[in-house]
């Protein structure tokens, strides 16, 4: 295939966690696929301008990533959460990073899955992606982290959320106000997680 020097760049710039399969190919030079990567691990542990923290609506701390962010972040992020008065279910607040490599930490709350009531957590989750990147442009930021939100304790269905954060984050990042954002990076876990964005990022990014 003539575009196999762009699909092993990808994988070189860990865009895609594994090497593709021959069968897909994407557009050379598109310049959306250099504005996101996908990584398996530590969210905590990455170096960006602003990892986004899948919190609950006090803010004020809880289990899974939000446990873990403040954690690394140490003491003084609940304080600064204290100050916040909480979040609704699908807005996003910013606070600093404190000890974390992070300079920010984007909080947003994710609905918690419950059907019937399904089209409504999927706006709702789409609101948290779209949010924390308008909070982020707001911010100067350039790098930013986000874990899959909603589907650890909040109980989202994998493949639902991440069709739901592939195309918010493809369709925000594609607008003009984004210009300065310059990489979203999609932080899973699990390697069933990251099977799942492996899959679906070359239905966002793009397919010829
Ligand atoms: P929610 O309450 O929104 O469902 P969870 O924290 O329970 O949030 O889970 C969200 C996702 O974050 C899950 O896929 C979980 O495996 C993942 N996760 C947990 N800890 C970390 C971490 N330190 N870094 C990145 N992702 C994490």
């Amino acid at each position: 295939l003539e575009d196999i020097p762009t699909i092993r760049k990808l994988y070189e710039d860990s865009v895609l966690a594994a090497p593709p399969q021959d069968r897909i190919r994407y557009k050379p030079n598109d310049s959306l696929l250099d504005r996101i990567s996908l990584y398996q691990g530590d969210i905590t542990q990455l170096k960006v301008d602003a990892i986004v923290n899948a919190a609950n609506k006090s803010l004020l701390g809880g289990g899974g990533v939000d446990g873990a962010i403040h954690r690394a972040a140490g003491p003084h992020l609940l304080d600064e959460c204290r100050t916040l008065n909480g979040c609704n279910t699908g807005e996003s607040k910013i606070t600093r990073g404190y000890n974390l490599p992070a300079r920010h930490v984007i909080h947003t709350v994710g609905p918690v899955y419950s059907p019937p009531e399904v089209e409504e957590k999927a706006r709702q989750l789409a609101s948290c992606y779209r949010t924390s990147l308008e909070v982020a442009v707001e911010n100067e930021i350039r790098h930013i982290a986000f874990p899959s939100i909603s589907t650890g304790v909040y109980g989202y269905p994998i493949e639902d959320a991440t069709h739901i954060a592939l195309g918010t984050v493809r369709q925000f990042i594609e607008s003009e106000r984004a210009s300065k954002l310059e990489r979203s990076i999609f932080v899973v876990w699990s390697d069933k997680d990251r099977e799942v964005y492996e899959r679906l990022i070359p239905e966002y990014f793009p397919p010829v």
